[in-house]
Order: structure tokens, then sequence, then C-alpha cells
């Protein structure tokens, strides 16, 4: 049987951080709308150009956009998905759970990442990226081992996002209260909402994450 679940929690939470664990450890698939549109910007494909200016500036892109990018991609389950950053809003939400009734499956856990607004700053201003493997890094809390170097594959290609900045962060942080947050109590009326703290180290985070996925974590 497969494993959905939802990752969700304001920009900066570690949703990335902890999906990458997941997919190392239990072979889940990560579906990131947020990496789907970073790529279909840097591929220059029409939608990418649409959307650009928008997450450039902290926006929600539309609905309609997102929604059929994760339908494209739910023929490629294996042993499940994390959905990271998707759904955001209310009609994602619907949408998605449409989406898993047509495929015959459901969303098991919803895991709430806490972490309070100012941590966020911090977190988003010191974040890089590896451009060949994905790995997530930070100045302080998660540097590379080698300066300029990916641990993981070596590559040197270590990059920052335009929309982390403290001026998009800003929106991006109003988005996320006015929009995503009414999920949090969606999930919750549902029955599957779990909380861990985000705040804590990595590896710990980790823990609570899986021992949500085990079936032992605090349901609220
Ligand atoms: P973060 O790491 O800050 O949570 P993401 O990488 O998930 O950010 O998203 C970056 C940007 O992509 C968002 O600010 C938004 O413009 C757009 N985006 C990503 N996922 C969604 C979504 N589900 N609905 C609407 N817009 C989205
Ligand atoms: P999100 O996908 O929710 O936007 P990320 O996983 O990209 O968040 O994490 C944001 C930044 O915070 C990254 O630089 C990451 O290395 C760092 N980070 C993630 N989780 C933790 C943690 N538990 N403690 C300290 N730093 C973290
Ligand atoms: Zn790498």
């Amino acid at each position: 049987m497969a494993t959905n679940i939802i990752l969700l929690g304001p920009p900066g939470a570690g949703k990335g951080t902890q999906a990458r664990r997941l997919i190392e450890e239990r072979g889940l698939v990560q579906l990131s709308t947020g990496d789907m549109l970073r790529e279909a910007r840097s591929s220059g494909t029409e939608m990418g150009q649409l959307v650009a200016k928008v997450m450039d500036r902290g926006e929600l892109v539309t609905d309609e956009i997102v929604i059929g990018l994760i339908r494209e991609k739910l023929d490629q389950g294996g042993n499940g998905f994390i959905f990271d950053g998707f759904p955001r809003t209310l009609a994602q939400a619907d949408a998605l759970e449409g989406l898993m009734k047509d495929e015959g499956q459901q969303i098991d856990a919803v895991v709430e990442m806490r972490v309070d607004d100012t941590a966020l700053v911090s977190r988003i201003s010191g974040r890089f990226t590896c451009g060949n493997c994905g790995e997530v890094y930070h100045d302080v809390t998660k540097p590379t081992k080698a300066e300029g170097v990916c641990d993981v594959c070596g590559s040197t290609d270590l990059r920052r996002r335009a929309d982390d900045n403290a001026e998009s962060l800003k929106t991006r942080l109003m988005e996320y209260y006015k929009k995503t947050s009414p999920l949090i109590g969606y999930y919750y009326a549902k029955g599957n909402l779990h909380p861990v703290d985000g705040l804590a180290e990595i590896d710990q985070v980790a823990s609570a994450v899986s021992a949500v996925l085990n079936g032992t974590g605090s349901k609220t």
C-alpha cells in the first residue's frame, strides 16, 4: 500500500529538506510544485515565462496551473508521494482529494511543520541548493563540508533562489497566512493533521516525521 503525505508549512519551514530524507529512506516520490515551476522557468516554456514574475514577487501562481502540474505526475507513484508545497489553497486541497480518489488513493498524513516567523528570515536568507542534485544547504545550519562543493554529488553549481530575499519573503508569508494556513484547520477537521516541531535540528525533525509515518506520531 502506498503512503502519501503532505508536508505543510511556511516558506523555509524545512519541507524540501525533509522530503529529500523521505525519498532516501522510504523510496517516496517528491512532488514539489515549486521545483516544477522553477524547472518550467529555466527551460523557458510558455507557462514558465507566464509565472516568472509572479514567483519573483512571492505571490502564488494560479490554482489551475499547479493542479495541472500535479495531475501530470500522479501516475508515477511507486511507494507513494510526498506533496511538498502543494496544496497551498483550499481549492488545491479539494482538487487533490478528487485526483487521489480517481487514482484509488488517499492522503495518509499531513505533517504540519511548525516554525516561528522570526526563524524563517534566517532560514530563507541563508538557503542555497545544488543545481545538479537538489541538495538543500544553509550558510549557518547546514554548510557544505568543502566550500563551494556539494557534499552529495561534488558539483560546484550551488545556487541561490531569486525569490529568497527579505522583500519577497514578506509577500510569501502574507500569502501563506491568507491562503495556505486555512489548510491547517481543513486537515485537522479531516483528522489527519500531525504537527511537528520544525525548529528542532534536521535529524530530530526527521525522527518526528518518521514517527508520524509509522503511525506513532501525535494526532491532534
Ligand atoms: P518555499 O520553499 O518558499 O516554500 P516553493 O519552492 O514551494 O517555496 O515555491 C516557490 C514559489 O512557487 C511560490 O512562492 C509560488 O510563487 C510558487 N508556488 C509553488 N507551489 C505553489 C502552489 N502550490 N500554488 C501556487 N503557487 C505555488
Ligand atoms: P522549505 O522547503 O520549507 O522552504 P527548506 O527545506 O528549503 O524549506 O529549508 C529552508 C532552509 O532552512 C534551508 O537553507 C535548510 O538548509 C534550512 N533548514 C531546514 N531544516 C532545518 C532545521 N531543522 N534546522 C535548521 N535549518 C534548517
Ligand atoms: Zn549536488
